[in-house]
Protein backbone atom coordinates (compact mmCIF):
# COMPACT_ATOMS: atom_id res chain seq x y z
CA UNK A 1 0.00 0.00 0.00
CA UNK A 2 1.30 3.37 -1.47
CA UNK A 3 -0.23 6.66 0.50
CA UNK A 4 0.91 10.15 0.02
CA UNK A 5 -0.13 13.26 1.95
CA UNK A 6 -0.48 16.17 -0.25
CA UNK A 7 -1.06 19.79 0.95
CA UNK A 8 0.24 23.20 1.92
CA UNK A 9 2.49 23.44 5.26
CA UNK A 10 0.92 23.69 8.03
CA UNK A 11 -1.97 21.89 7.21
CA UNK A 12 -1.19 18.81 9.48
CA UNK A 13 0.38 16.46 7.06
CA UNK A 14 3.39 16.04 9.72
CA UNK A 15 1.69 15.53 12.88
CA UNK A 16 -1.37 12.78 10.98
CA UNK A 17 1.71 10.90 9.11
CA UNK A 18 3.13 10.05 12.49
CA UNK A 19 -0.56 9.05 13.27
CA UNK A 20 -1.53 7.05 10.16
CA UNK A 21 2.26 5.35 10.36
CA UNK A 22 1.70 4.26 13.70
CA UNK A 23 -1.86 3.06 13.57
CA UNK A 24 -1.44 0.98 10.62
CA UNK A 25 2.22 0.06 10.35
CA UNK A 26 2.90 2.34 7.21
CA UNK A 27 6.80 3.14 6.52
CA UNK A 28 7.18 7.36 7.00
CA UNK A 29 8.95 8.65 4.24
CA UNK A 30 9.32 12.04 4.95
CA UNK A 31 11.51 14.14 2.71
CA UNK A 32 11.52 17.09 5.07
CA UNK A 33 12.46 15.41 7.64
CA UNK A 34 15.53 13.38 5.57
CA UNK A 35 16.76 17.02 4.98
CA UNK A 36 16.35 18.05 8.59
CA UNK A 37 18.30 14.99 9.68
CA UNK A 38 21.05 15.15 7.25
CA UNK A 39 21.74 18.80 8.53
CA UNK A 40 22.58 17.67 12.20
CA UNK A 41 26.17 16.38 11.24
CA UNK A 42 27.34 19.72 10.29
CA UNK A 43 29.21 19.90 7.70
CA UNK A 44 29.70 22.16 4.75
CA UNK A 45 26.37 20.07 2.72
CA UNK A 46 24.45 20.53 6.08
CA UNK A 47 24.92 24.08 5.62
CA UNK A 48 23.80 24.28 2.32
CA UNK A 49 20.61 22.64 3.05
CA UNK A 50 19.88 24.86 5.86
CA UNK A 51 20.53 28.52 3.61
CA UNK A 52 18.24 26.85 0.84
CA UNK A 53 15.39 25.02 3.59
CA UNK A 54 15.56 28.88 4.98
CA UNK A 55 14.24 30.48 1.95
CA UNK A 56 11.32 28.13 1.50
CA UNK A 57 12.83 27.11 -1.63
CA UNK A 58 12.16 23.61 -3.08
CA UNK A 59 15.61 21.60 -3.06
CA UNK A 60 16.55 19.93 -6.92
CA UNK A 61 14.34 17.13 -8.24
CA UNK A 62 17.46 14.94 -8.48
CA UNK A 63 18.79 15.61 -5.01
CA UNK A 64 14.90 14.56 -3.89
CA UNK A 65 14.48 11.78 -5.67
CA UNK A 66 17.82 10.38 -4.82
CA UNK A 67 17.22 10.93 -0.90
CA UNK A 68 13.79 9.21 -1.33
CA UNK A 69 15.24 6.10 -3.13
CA UNK A 70 17.98 5.53 -0.42
CA UNK A 71 14.81 5.92 2.28
CA UNK A 72 12.91 2.99 0.44
CA UNK A 73 15.72 0.63 -0.39
CA UNK A 74 16.83 0.89 3.20
CA UNK A 75 13.14 0.08 4.28
CA UNK A 76 13.15 -2.91 1.95
CA UNK A 77 15.38 -5.21 4.66
CA UNK A 78 12.53 -4.21 7.45
CA UNK A 79 9.98 -6.53 6.97
CA UNK A 80 7.29 -5.78 9.44
CA UNK A 81 5.62 -2.88 7.39
CA UNK A 82 2.89 -2.79 5.08
CA UNK A 83 3.59 -0.54 2.59
CA UNK A 84 4.71 3.44 2.60
CA UNK A 85 3.67 6.92 3.44
CA UNK A 86 5.14 10.08 1.46
CA UNK A 87 4.68 13.25 3.67
CA UNK A 88 6.11 16.48 1.36
CA UNK A 89 6.99 14.30 -1.30
CA UNK A 90 6.63 14.39 -4.11
CA UNK A 91 5.90 18.06 -4.50
CA UNK A 92 6.81 18.45 -8.59
CA UNK A 93 5.27 16.94 -11.30
CA UNK A 94 8.72 15.33 -12.55
CA UNK A 95 8.26 13.98 -8.65
CA UNK A 96 5.47 12.51 -9.59
CA UNK A 97 6.97 10.91 -12.64
CA UNK A 98 9.79 9.60 -11.30
CA UNK A 99 8.08 8.13 -8.00
CA UNK A 100 6.05 6.70 -10.78
CA UNK A 101 8.65 4.58 -12.75
CA UNK A 102 10.49 3.36 -9.56
CA UNK A 103 7.46 2.02 -7.90
CA UNK A 104 6.60 0.19 -11.41
CA UNK A 105 10.16 -1.09 -11.13
CA UNK A 106 9.28 -2.69 -7.80
CA UNK A 107 5.98 -4.03 -9.13
CA UNK A 108 4.31 -1.03 -6.74
CA UNK A 109 1.62 1.99 -7.50
CA UNK A 110 0.08 4.69 -5.75
CA UNK A 111 -2.94 3.97 -4.06
CA UNK A 112 -3.89 6.91 -2.49
CA UNK A 113 -3.55 10.38 -1.75
CA UNK A 114 -5.04 12.10 1.04
CA UNK A 115 -5.22 16.02 0.02
CA UNK A 116 -5.25 18.09 2.87
CA UNK A 117 -7.51 21.22 2.44
CA UNK A 118 -7.01 24.61 5.06
CA UNK A 119 -7.46 28.30 4.60
CA UNK A 120 -4.44 30.24 4.02
CA UNK A 121 -5.11 32.82 7.26
CA UNK A 122 -5.16 29.72 9.11
CA UNK A 123 -1.76 28.04 8.07
CA UNK A 124 -0.07 31.42 9.07
CA UNK A 125 -1.40 30.73 12.65
CA UNK A 126 -0.46 26.93 12.89
CA UNK A 127 3.02 27.39 11.54
CA UNK A 128 4.08 30.52 13.52
CA UNK A 129 2.95 28.93 16.63
CA UNK A 130 4.39 25.60 15.41
CA UNK A 131 7.87 23.93 17.83
CA UNK A 132 9.63 20.64 17.49
CA UNK A 133 11.14 18.68 20.03
CA UNK A 134 14.87 18.25 19.62
CA UNK A 135 15.11 15.50 21.20
CA UNK A 136 12.54 13.69 19.65
CA UNK A 137 11.30 14.95 16.96
CA UNK A 138 8.05 15.37 17.64
CA UNK A 139 6.10 18.31 16.14
CA UNK A 140 4.05 20.32 18.91
CA UNK A 141 1.79 23.73 18.68
CA UNK A 142 2.12 25.83 21.25
CA UNK A 143 -2.15 26.62 21.18
CA UNK A 144 -3.23 23.49 19.88
CA UNK A 145 -1.45 20.94 20.72
CA UNK A 146 1.01 22.24 23.50
CA UNK A 147 3.67 19.52 24.95
CA UNK A 148 2.86 17.70 28.62
CA UNK A 149 3.26 20.13 31.45
CA UNK A 150 5.77 17.44 32.98
CA UNK A 151 7.74 16.92 29.06
CA UNK A 152 11.36 17.74 29.08
CA UNK A 153 11.75 18.89 25.74
CA UNK A 154 13.95 21.16 23.89
CA UNK A 155 11.50 22.95 22.11
CA UNK A 156 12.61 24.78 18.89
CA UNK A 157 11.30 26.80 16.06
CA UNK A 158 12.13 25.62 12.31
CA UNK A 159 14.05 28.15 10.56
CA UNK A 160 11.12 28.18 7.65
CA UNK A 161 8.65 28.50 10.07
CA UNK A 162 8.74 32.36 10.36
CA UNK A 163 5.73 34.67 8.88
CA UNK A 164 8.34 35.68 5.90
CA UNK A 165 9.03 32.18 4.88
CA UNK A 166 5.77 31.00 5.27
CA UNK A 167 4.34 32.86 2.43
CA UNK A 168 7.17 31.93 -0.43
CA UNK A 169 6.52 28.35 0.71
CA UNK A 170 2.62 28.76 0.51
CA UNK A 171 3.42 30.62 -3.43
CA UNK A 172 5.74 27.76 -4.46
CA UNK A 173 3.41 25.01 -3.02
CA UNK A 174 0.50 27.20 -5.46
CA UNK A 175 2.60 26.84 -8.40
CA UNK A 176 4.64 23.24 -8.36
CA UNK A 177 2.57 21.11 -6.19
CA UNK A 178 -1.29 21.98 -5.90
CA UNK A 179 -1.38 20.51 -9.91
CA UNK A 180 -0.04 17.20 -8.53
CA UNK A 181 -4.10 17.08 -7.32
CA UNK A 182 -4.85 17.43 -10.99
CA UNK A 183 -2.10 14.35 -11.92
CA UNK A 184 -3.37 12.05 -9.39
CA UNK A 185 -7.10 13.28 -9.98
CA UNK A 186 -6.57 11.47 -13.59
CA UNK A 187 -5.41 8.08 -12.17
CA UNK A 188 -8.80 8.19 -9.93
CA UNK A 189 -6.34 7.70 -6.65
CA UNK A 190 -7.79 11.03 -4.77
CA UNK A 191 -9.21 11.71 -1.11
CA UNK A 192 -9.97 14.97 0.11
CA UNK A 193 -10.08 16.32 3.33
CA UNK A 194 -11.14 19.40 5.73
CA UNK A 195 -7.84 20.03 7.45
CA UNK A 196 -8.88 22.89 9.29
CA UNK A 197 -10.67 21.01 12.42
CA UNK A 198 -9.33 19.66 15.13
CA UNK A 199 -7.29 16.79 14.93
CA UNK A 200 -9.48 14.03 16.21
CA UNK A 201 -11.75 15.20 13.21
CA UNK A 202 -9.19 14.72 10.88
CA UNK A 203 -8.22 11.58 11.97
CA UNK A 204 -11.26 10.72 11.96
CA UNK A 205 -11.68 11.14 8.50
CA UNK A 206 -8.57 9.43 7.10
CA UNK A 207 -9.34 6.38 9.28
CA UNK A 208 -12.79 6.55 6.98
CA UNK A 209 -11.07 6.30 4.03
CA UNK A 210 -8.33 4.09 4.98
CA UNK A 211 -10.73 1.57 5.81
CA UNK A 212 -12.41 2.12 2.23
CA UNK A 213 -8.57 1.12 1.11
CA UNK A 214 -9.03 -1.78 3.05
CA UNK A 215 -6.32 -0.65 5.06
CA UNK A 216 -6.05 -2.63 8.24
CA UNK A 217 -5.29 -1.50 11.50
CA UNK A 218 -1.86 -2.95 13.65
P1 LIG B 1 8.63 19.98 4.87
O1 LIG B 1 9.21 19.48 6.16
O2 LIG B 1 7.95 18.91 4.07
O3 LIG B 1 7.76 21.20 5.07
O4 LIG B 1 9.87 20.45 3.98
C1 LIG B 1 10.73 21.49 4.41
C2 LIG B 1 11.54 22.00 3.25
O5 LIG B 1 12.39 20.95 2.74
C3 LIG B 1 10.74 22.47 2.04
O6 LIG B 1 10.27 23.80 2.17
C4 LIG B 1 11.78 22.33 0.93
O7 LIG B 1 12.74 23.36 1.00
C5 LIG B 1 12.48 21.02 1.31
N1 LIG B 1 11.77 19.85 0.75
C6 LIG B 1 11.13 18.87 1.44
N2 LIG B 1 10.58 17.98 0.61
C7 LIG B 1 10.87 18.41 -0.65
C8 LIG B 1 10.54 17.91 -1.95
N3 LIG B 1 9.80 16.81 -2.12
N4 LIG B 1 11.02 18.61 -3.02
C9 LIG B 1 11.78 19.70 -2.87
N5 LIG B 1 12.10 20.24 -1.68
C10 LIG B 1 11.65 19.60 -0.56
Amino acid sequence: MIIILLGPPGAGKGTHAELICKRYGLFPISTGNLLRERMSVQDEFAEQIANLMGTGELFPDEIINQITVEAITNSLNMPDYKGYLFDGYPRTTEQSEFLKNFLAGINKKVNAVIVFHIPDDMIVGRITSRRVDRKTGKVYNLKSLPPPTDCECDLYQRIDDTEAVIKNRLNIYRQQTEPLIEYYSKLNVVHNIDASCVLENTQKNIDEILSCLDVELV
